[in-house]
């Protein structure tokens, strides 16, 4: 379980983001965090515990950005760290997931075997190194989804 919210639209949306976090944090409670794009750079600010912790980090986000999406996290796989708090980043990707991947670890041994890091214990992080190495061939986003 866990809380998600995101916002794409014409309202700078670090707040709104922030704002539905503070409704959703009863999904989880182990961390939070918000990724924004700003400029062309995603920007991600993320913090073990409550979500408090998270609040005295948001300074870092840029107040111009009006796409992003937040997470509180309930951990099924990897401990409630900062590293293992979504949004995930890599690339121009960034990736928050609910659930669980019951296959993560095969799927990550075969990731590793090709030489990928992983900057993270979770199992959600194996989906962010797939999209990233199918939107190489296929670049349109939408259809890489479909491949994955
Ligand atoms: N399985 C993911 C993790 O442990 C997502 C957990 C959740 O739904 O919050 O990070």
């Amino acid at each position: 379980m866990c809380g998600i919210v995101g916002y794409i639209g014409p309202r700078q949306c670090k707040g709104l983001l922030f704002d539905g976090l503070k409704r959703l944090e009863y999904r989880g409670y182990d961390s939070a965090g918000i990724a924004l794009i700003a400029d062309g750079s995603i920007h991600v600010a993320k913090s073990e515990g409550k979500l408090k912790e998270l609040e005295s980090h948001l300074n870092r986000l840029p107040s111009s950005s009006t796409v992003g999406m937040g997470h509180t996290r309930w951990a099924t796989h990897g401990p409630p760290t900062t590293d293992n708090a979504h949004p995930h980043v890599s690339g121009h990707i960034a990736l928050i997931q609910n659930g669980s991947i019951d296959n993560y670890q095969d799927i990550k041994e075969e990731l590793v075997a090709d030489g990928v890091v992983f900057k993270s214990q979770t199992d959600t992080e194996v989906v962010l190194h797939l999209m990233n190495k199918i939107t190489v061939k296929t670049p349109d986003f939408g259809k890489a989804l479909v491949e994955l």
